[in-house]
């Protein structure tokens, strides 16, 4: 690109003179002349000036003020001052003043008046250059601290904190200061060992980028679940770590909902089939170390068939609800799980050490269906009482037993519950 260079000089040959010891920069240099008239304040705002050859005649009436000015203003324009006489102050106060350089016209000649100019329109093209990148790398540091993700650049071998974004100090409230004291290791609690960071770092290189989720305690000490994006970069021959890390406890809330909600029924808001394996296992296990007697029972609402053809099916899960509600009321220990089976069938599971008391709370729900539920409505149950300390008994074993036991009381009556004890199916 051509650069401008403006010449300043009221006395017109003196003008083209300079113009003239120029010339070998022709194509390279657009050379502007000014007269008196025109005003060297309005210049500058109309015109990109790389380089003003101004002489000491066409300064301003606030003489030097103007190149102070001038030079404050963010105006990238390199200045050659040129006089007559060599008089020391006035030299020196240009140079106060910030001219980059100073020629005089009694020793001015070709060749030494091109290299000075020169010089200066180089050093400007390297000022601009390097103020275009300050501005970029501003804008990018502007950038960086606005994001929420965390920005973190660690030393590879000690996890040490060397560079991160405002992100980190907003997340931790700790200052700058406090955080390049400390490192990723103590931050994320992800490792129990040097070597285990060691590991993770060579991993990290093997695969050239890396993605994982892992927690960080935040300023309240609470654990904020992250998705952080890993690599290894080099910067003049020296190894670093960098982190990307994208604040994701929203969208675990809304992927625990979710499983939460493939876990429930949605009429009666208890646990569906699937929901009640996955929590029998857990309940069967602490059960067991518990050294506590297992109730599983399976009940199943009495002709509901008919009462839906008689009532309608919105009556029929009105019913479905008051007997969940039922439920809830008897069984209400940490431990115990109620779900529903499917359809009108619900599982039960409590636990005790007391294996008449158990029964009890099952012939219970029997009876206070019958008084309670409306329109009138009866329920049977199929019951294994277990020791689980003794044997252990999957969901799918449990069920199909209490299923059958189930089967006897449908064929007997109905309305209540038929028991067996483990050991005396097997
Ligand atoms: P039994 O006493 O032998 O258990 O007879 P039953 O009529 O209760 O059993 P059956 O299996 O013949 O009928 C069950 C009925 O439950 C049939 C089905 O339409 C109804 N049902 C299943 N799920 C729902 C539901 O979500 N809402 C309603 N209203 N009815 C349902
Ligand atoms: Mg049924
Ligand atoms: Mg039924």
């Amino acid at each position: 690109m051509q650069s401008t260079l403006l010449i300043f000089e009221k006395d017109q040959t003196k003008a083209e003179a300079l113009k003239n010891l120029l010339d070998s920069m022709r194509g390279d240099v657009q050379i502007l002349t000014f007269n008196e008239q025109l005003n060297p304040n309005m210049v500058f705002k109309t015109i990109q000036v790389d380089c003003l050859i101004i002489a000491h005649s066409c300064l301003p009436d606030d003489g030097f003020t103007f190149i102070s000015q001038l030079k404050v203003s963010g105006h990238l324009v390199g200045v050659i001052y040129i006089n007559e006489d060599n008089d020391y102050h006035l030299v020196r106060n240009a140079f106060k003043a910030g001219v980059d350089d100073y020629v005089n016209y009694r020793d001015l000649n070709g060749p030494d008046f091109n290299r000075v100019v020169s010089a200066i329109l180089a050093q400007k093209k390297v000022e601009a250059i390097q103020q275009k990148s300050a501005l970029e790398l501003a804008m990018l540091r502007n950038v960086v601290d606005q994001m929420s993700n965390l920005l973190m650049v660690c030393d590879t071998n000690t996890s040490q904190l060397i560079s991160f974004n405002l992100a980190l100090n907003r997340f931790s409230r700790l200052t700058t200061e406090q955080l390049r004291s400390s490192s990723y290791v103590e931050l994320s609690e992800q490792f129990d060992s040097r070597t285990q960071w060691i590991e993770f770092v060579n991993k990290v290189r093997e695969e050239g980028h890396r993605k994982y989720e892992a927690e960080l305690k935040n300023f309240a000490g609470e654990k904020v679940p992250f998705e952080f994006d890993t690599c290894i970069s080099s910067v003049s021959g020296q190894e670093y770590i960098m982190f990307s890390g994208m604040d994701i406890s929203r969208l675990k809330e809304v992927q625990n909902d979710l499983v939460e909600q493939a876990r429930r029924d949605p009429l009666t808001q208890l646990r569906n089939r699937r929901g009640l394996s996955e929590e029998y296992t857990r309940a069967y296990k602490n059960s067991a170390r518990n050294q506590e007697h297992i109730c599983l029972a399976l009940f199943d609402i009495d002709n509901f068939k008919k009462l839906n053809d008689t009532y309608g099916h919105d009556i029929g899960d009105e019913i479905l609800i008051q007997f969940a509600d039922l439920l809830r009321h008897h069984v209400h220990r940490p431990m115990d799980i109620i779900a529903r089976a499917g359809g009108e069938e619900f599982f039960v599971m409590i636990s005790g050490q007391n294996i008449t008391a158990l029964k009890n709370i099952i012939n219970e729900i029997i009876k206070a269906t019958g008084q309670q539920l409306a329109p009138h409505t009866t329920v049977s149950a199929g019951v294994i009482l277990v020791e689980p300390w003794l044997e252990k008994v999957g969901f799918t074993k449990a069920y199909k037993m209490a299923d059958s036991k189930l089967y006897e009381a449908k064929n007997n009556g109905k309305n209540h519950a038929r028991f067996c004890n483990l050991q005396d199916i097997n």
